[in-house]
């Protein structure tokens, strides 16, 4: 007799097969609810312009796609079960989930609250396995999600949660290097690139205390900068104003996620200042070690943020009012949102609304 098949909790996905494919639905089981599991009904899913890269396979071969995939780690929705053990969540909470629903909990990331990084390797919430290296995991774009109560994120938020969504991954990608660096009162901080991430970091950065720049391509988008909380708008094609610009800031938080000179914009940070790379240009980018020896300067990286700070950043939000200003689109629009977004043609999330999907 051969063993029983898993039970699990059967749901509907949209997967794209390979990175030429158009998205379409794609039916799926996901874990049984063990005793520290809680299942969230998805009702909004984000789009991040990491599904895209991801989707499309443009991180390979650094990061493997893997097919069929349901991208989507910017996940809320509403708590629907709760395994025997749970504590953190009841029936009916408002929950989310970011790029990660496990890891291994004892390395020095883990331990340090930054999981992200774990050692062995942070299961990713899509396109990568559970910590059992074989289970394959699929992303928000779809009705349900299985996770532990520990990788959930609590969201105090009534009423409509489409604009919380994109706080699970751009709201911490940006929250946190921003608090890590000292975006605050007296700081000048400049935010490279006005997308999902860079509207969301202009508004922590403003909140923050810090006097906040866009350097954008895009003149069109400068009202919307200022509406979102920025004191000033550098249009980087403008050679002149670029120009004048040289020096200023002590911050940069570069969320660009298409090629571009990391000198270019170096050149525009004052004394001992910092730009932070978040964004992720497909090929390796030259860089002069002139652009940093000249004036102390530093560049860093920086990957979405452990658990704590993730709902650390969720409370800072709720206490200052920050959603993500999104466009709400039912699954069938998938290809087009993802062609405005590579664009730069979106204001400023797309989120997928999965409730009726
Ligand atoms: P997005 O919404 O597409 O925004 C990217 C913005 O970059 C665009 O709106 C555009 O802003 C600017 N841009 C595009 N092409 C450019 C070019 N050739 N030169 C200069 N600027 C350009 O993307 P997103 O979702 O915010 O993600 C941004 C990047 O961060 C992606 O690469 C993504 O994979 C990465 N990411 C990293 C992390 C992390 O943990 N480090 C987490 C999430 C996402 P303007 O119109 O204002 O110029
Ligand atoms: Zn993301």
């Amino acid at each position: 007799m051969s063993a029983p098949e898993k039970q699990g909790i059967a749901t509907k996905g949209y997967a794209t097969q390979n990175k030429d494919a158009k998205f379409g639905p794609f039916d799926f089981v996901r874990r049984e609810v063990g005793p520290h599991d809680i299942v969230i009904d998805i009702a909004f899913c984000g789009i991040c312009h990491s599904d895209i890269h991801q989707a499309k396979a443009e991180w390979e071969p650094m990061i493997p796609s893997i097919y069929p995939m349901v991208p989507g780690h910017e996940i809320v929705g509403r708590v629907t079960r709760v395994g025997s053990q749970v504590t953190k969540f009841k029936e009916g909470d408002a929950a989310g989930i970011g790029c990660f629903i496990d890891s291994c909990g004892e390395c020095a990331a883990c331990t340090a609250g930054i999981e992200q990084n774990c050692v062995k390797g942070c299961a990713m919430t899509y396109n990568g396995t559970e910590m059992d290296r074989e289970t394959l995991t699929y992303g928000g774009y779809s009705k349900h999600y299985v996770v532990d109560e520990n990788y959930a994120l609590k969201v105090n938020a009534t009423g409509d949660l489409s604009g919380v969504a994109p706080l699970m991954c751009a709201g911490i990608t940006t929250y946190s290097p921003l608090k890590r660096w000292g975006a605050g009162p007296g700081k000048k901080v400049a935010v490279a690139g006005l997308g999902g991430l860079g509207h969301i970091g202009v508004k922590i950065a403003a909140a923050m205390g810090a006097e906040v720049t866009v350097l954008s391509t895009s003149p069109s988008k400068e009202q919307d900068a200022r509406k979102l909380g920025a004191h000033n708008f550098l249009n980087t094609k403008d050679a002149e104003a670029a120009k004048a610009a040289v020096g200023s800031f002590d911050l940069i938080l570069d969320t660009i996620s298409a090629q571009h000179d990391y000198n270019f914009y170096l050149s525009l940070l004052g004394l001992e200042g910092v730009m932070v790379v978040v964004g992720v240009p497909t090929e390796p980018v030259p860089l002069n070690a002139f652009s940093l020896i000249g004036g102390n300067k530093a560049i860093a990286g920086s990957m979405i943020g452990g658990i704590a700070e993730t709902q650390e950043m969720l409370d800072f939000c709720a206490e200052h009012n920050i959603m993500s200003d999104v466009e709400v689109i039912s699954p069938d629009r998938i290809e087009e949102a993802y062609d405005r977004t590579v664009r730069s043609d979106v204001r400023y999330r797309f989120v997928i609304d999965m409730q009726n999907a």
